[in-house]
C-alpha cells in the first residue's frame, strides 16, 4: 500500500492507494533501505510505534488518532502512547516500543534532547525514526522530520498581533497608526525545539516596532528565557500574566497586545486578564481585552475568537502532517525513497535532518469560516 501525496490537499487525508499506481514517489530525500518489494514483503503488517507528548491539548489527540488511522489503513499495526508530558514516561514508552519489535518510530517528543539512548538502541536494531512536529535534538539517529514551517508560524503570530493592533492593514501594509502600544511576550517550552523557532520568527517581525517604540514591552522582558513557558502549561502562563499585570500595569496603564505562542497559553492569559478587570467579551469596556494571538486552532480558542476574546490563532492542518508521517513510515518499510522538501532548516546539533514542511494559516474572526469550516476541520455546529 502506498500513500497518496499529501501535497494534493485534504482530499488525500487517510487515503491509501496501490503501489502500482505510484511508481517513482518523486523523492528527494536521503538514504532509504534497498530493494522495494523485498522490504515490502518483509515489513508487511509491521509494528509502528507512535509516541505523542500529552493529551492535555486536543491537537495531540487528533494527531495520534490520525497517524494511527492512516497507518492502519496501510496495513500496519500501531502502538500509540501518550506520555502525559513526562520525560521518564516517554523514555520508557519508546524503549518498550523497541522491545516490542517496532520497525519505525514516529515521535513527538516531550523533551527534544532526552531520547538519545533509546534512539541509539533503535538504530542498532535497524529501527528508523521520524521526528513528528518537534525535532529530536542531539542524536544522529533521527532519520526524517515532518513539521510545519515553524519560523513562519512565529512570523504569522507577530503579523496578526500587528494587524490586530491596527499597525498593519489586511494586506500586510503599514497603516498611519503610530501607537505606542503596550505589549507582553510569551514563548513556549524551552525543551521544545519549535518554541525558539516560533519566538525567533515573531521577534524578527516585532523588533523594528519595538526598536522605534511603537511597541513597548511593559515588563521589559524580551529574552526567550524570561518569557518561556515550561511544558506550554496554561497555569504557568496565567500566573506569569497575573504577575506582569501586578508589577507593570498599575495606575491605569493597560496591556494592548500579548504575543502568545499556543492556544492553551492564550486561555491562561485571558483568564489572568479578565480576573484583573479586562473586558472578557467584546473588548468594548473601559479596559478592553488586548489583542491576543495563539496557535493550533483548538476548539475552545476558536470559540473565543468567534466571541471576540482571543484575536487570532495559527491553523496547522495536522491531518496533513499525520498523512505525511504515515507515508514516510510506509516508504521506509516498503523500501521507497522518502520524500522531503527541506534539507537545510533543521539541524539537530548533530546533523541536518531531512524534513517535509507544511505551511500554516492565520485565522481570525474574519476568515475562520472559510478556513476551518469550509476546509472541513470543524463543523459549524461544534462552534
Ligand atoms: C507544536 C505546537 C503546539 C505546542 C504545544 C509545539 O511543539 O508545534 O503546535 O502548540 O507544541 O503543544
Amino acid at each position: 500500500m502506498k500513500f497518496k501525496k499529501v501535497t494534493t490537499g485534504i482530499a488525500a487525508v487517510g487515503i491509501a492507494f496501490s503501489l502500482a499506481a505510484c511508481s517513482g514517489a518523486g523523492g528527494r530525500g536521503s538514504d532509504t533501505p534497498a530493494s522495494g518489494s523485498a522490504a515490502a514483503d518483509a515489513n508487511k503488517g509491521a509494528l509502528v510505534g507512535v509516541a505523542m507528548p500529552t493529551k492535555t491539548s486536543s491537537r495531540w489527540i487528533s494527531d495520534g488518532d490520525e497517524v494511527q488511522k492512516d497507518l492502519e489503513a496501510a496495513g500496519y499495526k500501531v502502538d500509540l502512547e501518550y506520555a502525559n508530558d513526562s520525560i521518564p514516561t516517554q523514555v520508557q514508552q519508546v524503549g518498550n516500543m523497541i522491545t516490542k519489535g517496532a520497525k519505525v518510530l514516529i515521535i513527538a517528543s516531550v523533551d527534544g534532547t532526552a531520547l538519545t539512548d533509546q534512539l541509539e538502541a533503535a538504530a542498532k536494531k535497524g529501527v528508523k525514526v521520524i521526528a513528528y512536529d518537534r525535532l529530536i535534538n542531539g542524536s544522529p539517529n533521527v532519520d526524517y522530520y515532518t513539521t510545519f514551517d515553524n519560523y513562519k508560524v512565529g512570523v504569522q503570530q507577530a503579523t496578526s498581533l500587528l494587524t490586530g493592533l491596527g499597525l498593519l492593514d489586511a494586506d500586510g501594509n503599514k497603516t498611519d497608526e503610530k501607537g505606542p502600544f503596550n505589549i507582553e511576550l510569551f514563548a513556549g517550552s524551552p525543551d521544545d525545539n519549535n518554541a525558539t523557532f516560533f519566538f525567533n520568527g515573531a521577534m524578527a517581525t516585532l523588533k523594528p516596532y519595538i526598536d522605534d517604540k511603537t511597541l513597548v514591552v511593559g515588563s521589559g522582558q524580551t529574552a526567550f528565557n524570561q518569557v518561556a513557558t515550561l511544558r506550554w502549561d496554561p497555569a504557568t502562563a496565567k500566573a506569569r500574566m497575573q504577575n506582569l499585570i501586578a508589577k507593570s500595569y498599575s495606575g491605569g496603564k493597560k496591556v494592548d497586545g500579548v504575543l502568545s505562542p499556543y492556544d492553551g497559553i492564550s486561555i491562561g492569559i485571558i483568564s489572568a486578564l479578565t480576573g484583573a478587570g479586562y473586558d472578557s467579551k467584546t473588548g468594548s469596556g473601559s479596559k478592553p481585552l488586548p489583542i491576543i494571538t495563539g496557535q493550533d486552532a483548538e476548539l475552545p480558542s476558536v470559540k473565543s475568537i468567534v466571541a471576540g476574546a482571543q484575536y487570532s490563532t495559527i491553523y496547522k492542518d495536522t491531518r496533513k502532517l499525520a498523512v505525511q508521517a504515515a507515508k514516510m513510515a510506509d516508504d521506509i518499510l516498503t523500501g521507497q525513497q522518502v520524500e522531503t522538501n527541506d534539507t537545510k532548516s533543521y539541524n539537530n546539533k548533530v546533523k541536518v535532518v531531512p524534513s517535509y514542511l507544511f505551511q500554516s494559516t492565520i485565522v481570525t474572526k474574519d476568515n475562520y469560516e472559510d478556513v476551518l469550516i469550509k476546509g472541513g476541520y470543524y463543523k459549524q455546529s461544534q462552534l
